[in-house]
């Protein structure tokens, strides 16, 4: 800012503000209230204004990237010369936001120079991985327009934790327990109607109120202001009380929005809250990862991840052997083939859509033809039919009209809304679900864990739905985060730790050093020289307990401990024998709150699920998951088409291939 001219106060004289690393960091999800339509409107508005700069800063971005790679010569000369000459840094791109603003006053009316400079830094972010090279070397492709129902995020700027009243953009006003003393009932229970009061303050930093999320600064002096709606079931209110009792610890508020054709105006909102906190733990999970850390310290584990199942096995130095296998049982095969059925009618409807709403881009079908050919031929009028045939293209397979083009009715927007709606509570549910089974995996083998070290989404192209159904990446990553947990307690390094297939060979090894090769068909392991016999992957899991890392976090420094495995050879015999009866510990299909049949996701705040175990005392449960519960991070990367779910893969019907396969699609960072 020096070139301005403008005079500054100098440096600051106090030791600037720096965040605790120990304090930690957690985001709790609160939903936000947009009945009253004035706020809607008001939040739609500042949506569809932030979209704009946006776009209009991608688009800058990329052109910048194009001719920074056009200037091979130039770059090699003093590359950083020719970005500044460009404007591809964060500060230039901060300054385009600011011009950009000043260019179109109707959009100042909804977006602020604050919010401008956080949405010119999201998409410096993804300009930034397309410029430099990460850890590993790779470098994300040239950045993208991104579009509007992939535009979801409105980033808040952080509160000031020196200077009092000092929170720009979104703040949250009121405390918790004004909220709960204006929500309770007569009988002292806490509940919230489904409409919120309208919230008023003259005074927003002495309002001590229910709680609401504020934005003032826009034009006319307007103000938006969103009532907060908290869960209100008993079991979340210790993490309200964790993260929401102290006001001095709320950091900052990223604006979310996800589709959902039930609600009014067809997206709902929520507020994800930044409290610099520990993440909440419940008292039970903290005594069980204390008494695990004790217990199952001395374990090492091997994880053999397949398409289908995941089995987990672990020694205790060579004793006290263990063996699980995770796999979906018969009820939720069933269930996740209703589910695709469901799926696959819902895509149909969509083509079925589309097609009828652009019936100049399709082609009759033969039947249809050869139908139109007779009426003509007996001389009758041509009826209006919607065609079934292929999309009319070039020959190259590129569509006359593309497909963003095309005009799209209302039923099929909500159509789409629904599957996007459906599609992310599946995934959530299914996080869900492995985060269950990672507790009782490490419970059971401990917090020290090898696995081999494959890519997963490479086998997404030749397994695709099958993986995706079962998502052993999902899984794996529980399980490395669980692992994690535990071993912060014990004071050691856990998790998951990966081994590489080429030093190791798990699958085609004996645990007594024998070559033993296998396709992938042969299911069971056979040795001929010590004659060990048993499961496939129960066999190599076993091996990957045995697998130890002579330089820590270097997959190709992996080796198994074949003087160990020898030594156990008698254990692992008799594990291996017991387990080829039905004594795996399966996934367990409990009704839960993810996979309870009433648990549907979206329709409602709240909903009626069975609660295990107490049937005939509480027969149903309001349980309000949508805003419980915390999210892993609010900040999720702004990269446009990449944010795909396996269930938008699936739907991508009639499509030309032109534009590639369905993506390896499974987003896990396992
Ligand atoms: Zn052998």
């Amino acid at each position: 800012m020096a070139s301005s001219g403008k005079r500054t106060r100098g440096p600051n004289k106090q030791t600037p503000w720096a965040r605790n690393a120990d304090d930690g960091v957690s985001v709790l999800r609160l939903a936000l209230d947009t009945s009253d339509p004035l706020q809607r409107s008001r939040i739609e508005a500042m949506f569809e204004g932030a979209y704009a700069v946006t776009r209009a800063l991608q688009r800058g971005v990329r052109d910048a990237c194009r001719a920074y790679k056009a200037a091979p010569h130039e770059r090699a000369l003093d590359p950083a010369a020719v970005r500044e000459r460009l404007g591809l840094s964060r500060t230039a791109l901060e300054h385009r936001a600011y011009a950009h603003l000043d260019a179109a006053p109707h959009l100042r009316r909804f977006v602020t120079k604050a919010l401008s400079m956080h949405l010119a830094d999201a998409v410096w972010t993804s300009a930034e991985r397309h410029l430099f090279a990460d850890g590993s070397g790779k470098r994300h492709g040239m950045p993208r327009i991104g579009r509007w129902f992939d535009f979801t995020r409105l980033p808040g700027r952080a509160r000031s934790h020196t200077k009092d009243k000092k929170w720009e953009t979104f703040r949250l006003h009121g405390s918790l327990a004004g909220h709960r003393a204006a929500y309770t009932d007569r009988d002292g229970a806490f509940v919230q109607p489904r409409t919120l009061r309208p919230v008023h303050a003259k005074d927003w930093w002495r309002y001590q109120g229910p709680l609401a999320v504020v934005f003032s600064g826009l034009a006319n002096n307007a103000t938006l202001v969103l009532p907060v709606r908290l869960p209100t079931a008993p079991s979340n209110q210790p993490i309200l009380d964790h993260h929401l009792a102290d006001p001095s610890r709320w950091h900052r508020i990223t604006l979310v929005r996800s589709r959902d054709p039930h609600a009014d105006g067809g997206w709902r909102y929520e507020a994800h809250l930044m409290v610099l906190t520990q993440p909440y733990v419940s008292p039970s999970t903290a005594e069980r990862r204390a008494r695990m850390a004790i217990e199952t310290a001395d374990r090492s584990a091997g994880i053999d991840v397949n398409v289908s199942n995941v089995t987990v096995a672990s020694h205790d130095t060579g004793a006290a052997m263990a063996l699980t296998r995770i796999e979906r049982d018969a009820g939720q095969r069933e269930r996740a083939w209703k589910q695709k059925q469901r799926e696959r009618r819902r895509a149909r409807a969509l083509d079925r859509a589309r097609r009828a709403a652009n019936r100049a881009q399709y082609q009759l079908s033969k039947r249809q033809e050869q139908h139109a050919r007779r009426l003509a031929a007996a001389g009758r009028r041509p009826i209006e039919m919607i065609p079934k045939g292929p999309r009319n293209e070039r020959g190259d397979g590129v569509p006359f009209q593309s497909y963003r083009r095309d005009a799209l009715s209302s039923t099929y927007r909500r159509t789409r809304a629904e599957q996007a709606r459906d599609a992310q509570a599946a995934s959530r549910a299914r996080r869900d679900h492995a985060r269950t089974i990672a507790a009782e995996v490490v419970a059971t083998h401990g917090y020290q864990l090898v696995v081999e070290d494959v890519s997963i989404a490479a086998w997404a192209a030749s397994w695709g739905a099958a993986l995706a159904a079962f998502s052993p990446g999902t899984l794996v990553s529980a399980i490395d985060r669980e692992a994690r947990a535990v071993g912060a307690i014990a004071g050691g390094a856990g998790g998951v730790v990966r081994a590489s297939t080429r030093t190791t060979a798990l699958s085609q090894h004996c645990p007594c050093g024998a070559r033993v090769s296998k396709s992938l068909a042969d299911r069971v392991h056979q040795c001929p020289v010590c004659k060990l016999t048993g499961d496939r992957d129960a066999v190599a899991a076993v091996l990957a307990s045995f697998v130890t890392l002579v330089t820590h976090g270097n997959p190709s420094s992996a080796q198994v401990d074949y003087a160990a495995s020898v030594d156990a050879l008698r254990e692992i015999r008799r594990l291996l024998r017991s387990s080829t009866s039905s004594s795996y510990d399966g996934w367990q299909d409990t009704l839960s709150e993810s996979t309870g049949r009433s648990a549907r996701d979206g329709s409602s705040f709240a909903w009626m699920t069975p609660t295990p175990g107490t049937r005939e005392l509480l027969p149903r449960a309001a349980v309000a998951r949508r805003n419980a519960g915390t999210a892993r991070c609010s900040t999720r990367d702004e990269t446009g088409f990449g944010q795909t779910t396996s269930e938008r893969a699936t739907m991508r019907t009639g499509m030309s291939p032109r534009y590639g396969p369905t993506r390896a699609y499974l987003r896990d960072n396992s």
